[in-house]
């Protein structure tokens, strides 16, 4: 019986043994068919950067969830992924002119390399607009130490209306919004953000539109407020270092939030 169980197990260990040495074989070979642009898919540092753009670019989140850091890591994915191809071409190029590879095996690096890079402009211009989120909310808690200018257009003005500013007024001002102008009133925030929530201010009830102040837009917009007395600040300052942060601020000014409860 003890013979018996010992032969059992030999003859175990050794189809198993096998059966690994096989399955190794079996993908060593596999890795060698991969082609140039699957040794490029395939690699680890590939896929990371494939799992970056999952969790950012791609992630069913408010562009205002993203934090500026996470930006950045979307951003160097997306430009690695680029350069990751780029470097397969040129490596790829003398042995194509020496026959060692075929010369239409370069075309599916190249449209690789156009969809890469659309996704590259994509995630730039995702991080440019979640920057200038992060500016509007910086720029309405620097606002307290503006100091209105005598002559120049003040950086800042307030209109305090009735002081009021509820859903119903917001469809109203949605809905008027886009009756004169034929399209979706570009608002940035909508009601509080982590950007606004990290510097302290509460800005709940309180909508952001990306309009400056003086465009076409902007000054509709602050005539229309002004007739139906909703109060608004509009913004035309910008955050020192970045191109610009002008908004408009639709209802009460942001209140302080408690240090601690
Ligand atoms: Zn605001």
């Amino acid at each position: 019986m003890r013979y018996r169980t010992t032969i059992s197990t030999v003859r175990k260990v050794f189809v198993y043994g096998t059966l690994m040495t096989l399955w190794t074989l079996s993908a060593q070979s596999l890795t060698s068919r991969l082609n140039p642009l699957e040794k490029v898919t395939h690699s680890a540092a590939d896929i990371a950067d494939e799992t970056v753009l999952q969790r950012t670019l791609y992630a069913p989140l408010r562009p205002d969830d993203l934090a500026a850091e996470q930006c950045e890591q979307m951003v160097e994915a997306a430009q690695r992924r680029v350069a990751r191809i780029e470097e397969k071409i040129t490596e790829i190029k003398p042995l194509i002119e020496q026959g060692i590879f075929a010369r239409n095996e370069i075309k599916p690096l190249e449209e690789e390399l156009d969809l890469r890079k659309r996704t590259l402009d994509l995630a730039a211009s995702r991080s440019k607009f979640i920057r200038e989120l992060a500016d509007m909310a910086k720029l309405e808690a620097s606002a307290e130490q503006y100091q209105m200018d005598t002559g120049i257009k003040p950086v800042q003005e307030r209109f305090d209306g009735n002081g009021q500013f509820t859903t119903p007024m917001l469809k109203n001002v949605i809905l008027a919004y886009e009756k004169q102008f034929a399209k979706a009133m570009p608002i940035s925030a909508n009601g509080e953000t982590p950007f606004h929530k990290s510097m302290g201010f509460d800005h709940r009830g309180r909508i952001d539109v990306a309009l400056s102040p003086d465009q076409p837009e902007g000054v509709w917009l602050r005539q229309f407020l002004e007739k139906e007395q909703i109060p608004y600040y509009a913004f035309r300052g910008a955050v020192v270092g970045r191109a610009s942060a002008a908004h408009i601020h639709i209802g009460p000014p942001s209140m302080r939030l408690r240090v601690a409860d």
